[in-house]
């Protein structure tokens, strides 16, 4: 169990500090000409990391433009998401050992664990683990060049010299840091609250205890309804019902309206109304299980 790996002191203090900056950010003046800036990079940062880090390169639930998806990968890097190999890995193991004794981020092993304490955990091992279970994304240039950590933080590095030239100090912490330490802490959340016992509820009888919550769908652009997402992995929607408000679902339907996105796996109308039990895709150590999980019953 991943629990009992040594801390990783480097990676501790990076995101201790990439929050704290954060935190500071908020103590410093707030000036309304930062507002489009930080949202856009609240925007950009956090649909990179639900659409493109998570429905498209870890489920491929549709398919898009090569500029798009480009676009998407620096969001990404931009808020030091994490490379996509290791984020890819990291999640289709997640999926494939859910709420065992192996999965790499349950709160069986305690809440701060599943929130930000996996991340420094991790054993000696879990780079070969990312390529065996990220070989696809490993064959996207762009992707395995941001293995290597000096690359991966180019375009987080060039947005940040950039806004504190141009807005100075404060400038920087708001747009950027601030957005980040709400990005990190949300999909954090994804797995520490969205695992746990009575904070929320499931619509899928998954032998996981995956649930939906409201509030982390509406912050995390719909990765909050993490019962459906368990239920139906590759399904390009996470909020099923008319009321789980899901943005990162609404994106993909306007991209595909434009013609930017295609084969799109939509959930199919009956599937709530069945109730419908999917196949578990705790157990089976399988990639293909991991990445597209019970999609034939969709
Ligand atoms: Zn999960
Ligand atoms: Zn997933």
């Amino acid at each position: 169990m991943f629990k009992h790996e040594k801390l990783n002191l480097l990676i501790f203090i990076v995101l201790v500090a990439l929050q704290l900056l954060g935190v500071i950010g908020l103590m410093t003046r707030f000036q309304l000409s930062y507002l489009p800036i930080m949202l856009t990079l609240f925007f950009w940062g956090g649909m990179s990391t639900t659409l493109y880090l998570h429905r498209y390169l870890t489920h491929r639930g549709f398919e898009m433009r090569e500029w798009l998806k480009f676009l998407f990968a620096n969001g990404s890097a931009v808020v030091l998401a994490g490379d996509p190999v290791t984020w890819v890995g990291d999640h289709r193991y997640h999926h494939v050992k859910s709420d065992t004794d192996e999965d790499i981020h349950s709160p069986l092993h305690g809440f701060p664990y599943a929130h930000m304490m996996w991340l420094i955990r991790k054993p000696p091992g879990f780079r070969e683990r990312s390529k065996r279970y990220a070989a696809d994304v490993r064959k996207i240039w762009y992707c395995r060049l941001w293995q290597h950590s000096w690359l991966y933080i180019l375009p987080h590095l060039a947005v940040a010299i950039t806004l504190y030239f141009t807005l100075g100090l404060a400038g920087m912490l708001w747009c950027l840091y601030v957005p980040m330490l709400v990005i990190y802490n949300v999909t954090w959340s994804v797995n520490s609250i969205c695992h746990m016992p009575k904070l929320g509820y499931r619509s899928f009888d998954t032998s996981d205890h995956s649930r939906n919550n409201f509030w982390v769908g509406v912050a995390g652009f719909g990765e909050g309804y993490h019962n459906n997402h368990h239920a139906q992995p590759r399904c390009a929607a996470h909020g099923l019902r008319w009321w789980e408000f899901d943005l990162t679902r609404y994106v993909i339907w306007v991209l595909e309206k434009f013609g930017l996105a295609w084969q799109v796996v939509w959930p199919a109308k009956v599937s709530l109304a069945t109730g419908l039990r999917p196949v578990h895709t705790s157990h089976p150590v399988s990639v293909a299980a991991a990445t597209f999980g019970a999609t034939r019953s969709l």
